[in-house]
Parts: structure tokens; C-alpha cells; sequence
């Protein structure tokens, strides 16, 4: 009885709405913002005209919604079912400078033909971070690789001099094949060998959270496969523009690029 009871009062008291826990929340670019709805199922919120995360917590649901690194800090605006809109705030962050050499200058001046290549990437891309299938994530992640945080989310990177996009994951350095595995159930989308990203894996967690892998030695999973929490989906290596082996691991929400600690519960 001593140990059935505490058992109990653990189901009773996680029972309602008991779904999901959510991830952290800090609204600002590249971020993730919580947004109270109300006791009652909200039905389709969207916001920049796509449909956002909506996961029940302590009595009531909740918009969790991804904030582009590119949102300039102010007021945004969610629209409800019915066209009622409600505005929340997004602080500034700044984020650091990195410069970068890499060897292969292809890799930060493409040809015209590697651009033709690119950009059906990025289209291939695009379409599996816009998915937004009813599965419900389960917070907090786990961490993909046991490794050492090389590159954080949001630095503004240099490469040989130039400019190019913040980094849009996290870098996590670990010894070539080391394994790679899903932080949540979840679905294959795409797989395939990219120019920057090299060997490419997306994961669907459902409801616009899908999960990006790159730079992988061996991909060990194909599309359409459903895996679990743990699963293996290949090991980690430098393919693709990389200046050693490490996993760049992408998180997006609502078709955005957010800062993975926020989804590991990891951020400070
Ligand atoms: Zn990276």
C-alpha cells in the first residue's frame, strides 16, 4: 500500500491535459513564444498565415509559436479562427559575430550550376520544414548526439570573408560515426545528399515541428519510416560545408529556424 499509494496520486494528479508538456519560451528572433488561449480547444491559430502549434498545459492551451531570426523585435500578431487577431511581443537578442575559413571556396561561391542544385534543395527543404501533420510532440527533446556544442544557434557567420545567413542550428562536434539519434518519435521526409548540408535527414514530429539533421557519414533511415525516441537514424560526419565532423542540428517551428535548446529544455 506504502507504494501503491504515492503511484496513485501521480496518475491522479497528471491526469487532465496531461498531453504534452511545453518546450521553453523566450520571445525574441529565433525564438519560441507561449501564448494563453483559454480553457477551450482554440481550433486552427495561425500566424504570418500558417498554421502554429497549439499543445494543452496546466489547464489550458497554449500557441507556441516560432519566431523568425529575421522578425524585426516589436509586436506580432496571431490570427484566430474567425479573424480576431492577438499580439504579443518580441524582445531583441543580439547574437554573436563568428568568421569562418572553409577550404572549398565552391562552398562559399557556388557556380551557377551548383545554384541550380541549391536551390531544388532548398525547395526540397522548404517543403518538409512547412509540414504540419496532427501527431502531438512530446517536450523536452532529447539531445540527438552526445557531443560538445561547437556553434551555437544565431551567430552571425563570416565565411572566408563574406557574409553569409546566421547559422540556423546547433553544432554539435562528436567523433566521426558517432551515432545520431531521433530526440523524439517522429517521421522520415526527406533524406539525400545536399551542397551545403551534405548527407540530409528531416524528421516530422507533427504539428510544424520538424527536425533537421546534416553533415552525416552514413544516413541509416528512409522516407516514410516512422521512428521512435532513441532510434538511430545514421552517424555523424563532415559532408557537405563542414570544417570537421559535427551534427548541425535543426529545429523549426512553423516553418522557422528556432534555437534547439529551447525544445532540450538546455536554454538559459
Ligand atoms: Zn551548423
Amino acid at each position: 500500500m506504502g507504494v501503491i499509494l504515492p503511484l496513485l496520486m501521480l496518475v491522479l494528479t497528471s491526469a487532465p491535459c496531461s498531453a504534452a508538456t511545453l518546450p521553453q519560451t523566450s520571445a525574441v528572433p529565433g525564438g519560441i513564444a507561449l501564448i494563453p488561449l483559454g480553457a477551450t480547444p482554440p481550433g486552427t491559430v495561425r500566424f504570418e498565415g500558417g498554421p502554429v502549434m497549439v499543445l494543452p498545459d496546466a489547464g489550458q492551451y497554449w500557441a507556441v509559436v516560432g519566431i523568425p531570426l529575421t522578425q524585426a523585435p516589436g509586436e506580432a500578431t496571431l490570427t484566430l479562427p474567425g479573424g480576431a487577431t492577438l499580439p504579443f511581443a518580441v524582445a531583441t537578442k543580439d547574437y554573436p559575430t563568428q568568421s569562418l575559413t572553409v577550404p572549398n571556396s565552391h562552398h562559399v561561391n557556388p557556380t551557377a550550376e551548383e545554384l541550380v542544385r541549391i536551390r531544388n534543395e532548398a525547395s526540397a527543404l522548404r517543403r518538409g520544414l512547412d509540414l504540419f501533420s496532427a501527431d502531438h510532440p512530446a517536450f523536452p527533446l532529447a539531445m540527438p548526439v552526445q557531443g560538445v556544442v561547437s556553434s551555437p544557434f544565431g551567430l552571425r557567420r563570416i565565411f572566408n570573408g563574406e557574409p553569409r545567413k546566421p547559422h540556423s542550428g546547433l553544432d554539435l562536434a562528436a567523433d566521426e560515426g558517432s551515432e545520431i539519434r531521433a530526440p523524439a518519435a517522429g517521421v522520415v521526409v526527406l533524406t539525400g545528399n545536399q551542397f551545403f548540408n551534405g548527407n540530409t535527414v528531416l524528421l516530422d514530429h507533427g504539428q510544424g515541428l520538424v527536425t533537421f539533421y546534416g553533415h552525416m557519414s552514413r544516413i541509416d533511415v528512409k522516407v516514410g519510416q516512422a521512428v521512435v525516441r532513441g532510434q538511430v537514424l545514421g552517424r555523424v560526419g563532415h559532408t557537405g560545408r563542414a570544417t570537421g565532423p559535427h551534427l548541425h542540428w535543426g529545429v523549426s517551428l512553423n516553418g522557422v529556424m528556432v534555437d534547439p535548446r529551447l525544445v532540450t529544455g538546455e536554454w538559459r
